[in-house]
């Protein structure tokens, strides 16, 4: 089995999913192949000659081997300017090169303007004309370099964002018509939020063998004759990071991805995806978990653990506070109470802990709670003010535009950035989509699909008048104009955003 994890996403660390299934797949006997072609085809595109160069693109081909390694010393995270003139250089570069008719690639993105991930009928007019993908030259030789050594069995593609699935879709075309004997999996994240839509029906039929929702481990050891155990059964995921070419991420050394839970502990908010899909909460044994991430980074020494939960549960965070894993770490967690305690979030610092990301959203309580996201402002700010004095980083998320909110509303959330601007990070501005199968779709007036079959979100007519125009306005002109908002957001890693952020924490700089 080869698996393959598909241009285009941040190429600074390896991908969660194909580590667990790698890890799996060998945990009960089998082997596997792993392909990151995201970082391959990446690497391959800076290092190809450009054919119209300018001054800036000259630059940028000139100093390559410098800003590749800038980034992977810490040193560079010393000068905010220093990185983003290496990042910038790099994007250049890797944008230049990649260039096609209607294409765009970015270090974080694939745009396409002729088609559209969120259609399956674009989906599987790029699997029929594969050559169009600006990486056709260097997936199509890298396939028929590895299957021609033996074809595989199976060819397993995880997709977790929307800008892998063209390209994911033109390899597939291309592994069909050249390897007709070997047989596509498609899996992973966005491939469950495609399943979880209530109408779903699959168009991939004369193209994909199997899709798979949800975690893929059993699946794929049942598909390799082998026994998979019950979920429960299986303590721990063992991961496999070596099958990953470690040293070539864009990163100060490796960042280590590592889960303790599926689904979200809280699962309550309305906007969230992970509620209207109904994905299932399961968590490892807090204290045999953390004893498990010790020997992990003992074997593997990363410079950073990422944990990839979609809230990092506080008896988890409790635990880690107890025994560190031995490296620093990060991660997403609800903004709970233990956050506003000054002596947890001291023993947080103490265990590793550089930065937490938090989905605040907004500074209107009436707004929180009619998204039912479970915070308290008064305790946000307790826990902004106990982190920063802790010496952890934070990553605030905030989402405009929600059915609760109005112009006003979003005031406060001005107001409570401005407020405390000296103790916030980096922030993330998103403005709301409506999932199809949300709940809160019944009291609104909803029109029908927009984007494509595949698109998870309605469009909706604000009950308050705060359309997505409005709501950008508000963003461009007046949030991110005020001074203290810009401070934070100029300091926002470019395209690798959270990825690097850890690392321009006081630990690292
Ligand atoms: S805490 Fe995060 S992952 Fe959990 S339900 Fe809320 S938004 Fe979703």
């Amino acid at each position: 089995m080869v698996l393959i994890n598909p241009p285009v996403t941040k190429p600074c660390e390896m991908p969660a999913g194909i580590t667990r299934l790698a890890g799996a797949l060998r945990q009960a006997g089998h082997t596997c192949r792993v392909i990151d072609m995201n970082l391959e085809v990446m690497l391959f595109a800076l290092g190809s000659p450009v054919a119209k160069s300018d001054t800036w693109t000259a630059r940028a081909e000139r100093d390559l081997r410098l800003n590749l390694a800038a980034l992977k010393n810490t040193k560079t995270y010393r000068s905010f300017d220093r990185y983003k003139r290496c990042v910038n250089d790099l994007n250049r570069l890797l944008s230049v090169g990649a260039q096609r008719d209607g294409v765009r690639v970015s270090l974080s993105d694939y745009e396409d303007t002729r088609r559209s991930p969120l259609r399956s009928d674009d989906l599987i007019a790029a699997a029929g004309r594969p050559e169009d993908n600006p990486f056709f030259g260097y997936f199509s030789a890298r396939f028929r370099e590895v299957f021609n050594e033996g074809p595989p069995r199976f060819a397993g593609f995880s997709l977790t964002y929307l800008s892998q699935a063209l390209t994911a879709f033109a390899m597939i075309g291309f592994v069909r018509r050249e390897f007709p004997g070997v047989r596509i999996i498609l899996g992973g994240g966005l491939v469950t939020s495609w399943m979880s839509a209530p109408k779903w029906h699959n168009p991939f039929g004369g193209l994909v063998d199997h899709l798979v929702k949800g975690p893929g481990e059993d699946f794929l050891i049942g598909l390799s004759g082998g026994v998979s155990s019950d979920a429960p059964g299986r303590a721990f995921p063992a991961c496999a990071y070596d099958v990953f070419p470690v040293s070539d991420y864009l990163a100060p050394g490796m960042i280590m991805p590592f889960s303790t839970s599926t689904g979200c502990y809280y699962g309550k908010c309305s906007f969230c995806p992970e509620r209207a899909e109904g994905n299932v909460y399961s968590q490892l044994a807090p204290v045999k978990t953390t004893a498990q991430l010790s020997r992990l980074v003992a074997r593997e020494g990363p410079a950073l653990v990422h944990i990839v939960d979609n809230a990092v549960s506080p008896a988890m965070l409790g635990a880690l506070a107890k025994e560190p894993p031995g490296a620093p770490w990060y991660g997403f967690a609800r903004v709970t109470g233990e956050l506003a305690d000054q002596g947890f979030c001291n023993d947080l610092k103490c265990s590793g802990c550089v930065m937490l990301k938090l989905g605040v959203e907004s500074g209107d309580q009436q707004v929180l709670d009619g998204m039912r996201k479970g915070i308290e402002l008064a305790v946000v700010s307790k826990a902004l003010k106990a982190l920063a004095h802790a010496g952890i980083g934070t990553y605030v998320y905030l989402l405009f535009g929600t059915p609760w909110e109005d112009e006003d509303a979003a005031r406060k959330t001005l107001d409570l950035v401005a407020g405390h601007h000296d103790l916030i990070g980096f922030l993330n501005l998103a403005v709301f989509n409506l999932p199809h199968n949300s709940p809160d779709a019944a009291g609104l007036e909803v029109r029908p699909f927009y984007g494509g079959d595949l698109s998870f979100y309605a469009d909706f007519v604000h009950p308050r008048g705060w359309d997505r125009k409005k709501v950008r306005r508000f963003i461009d002109r007046e949030f991110t104009r005020h001074q203290a908002v810009r401070a934070i957001i100029k300091r926002q890693p470019p395209y690798f955003t959270s990825n690097h952020a850890p690392f321009f924490t006081d630990t690292f700089c």
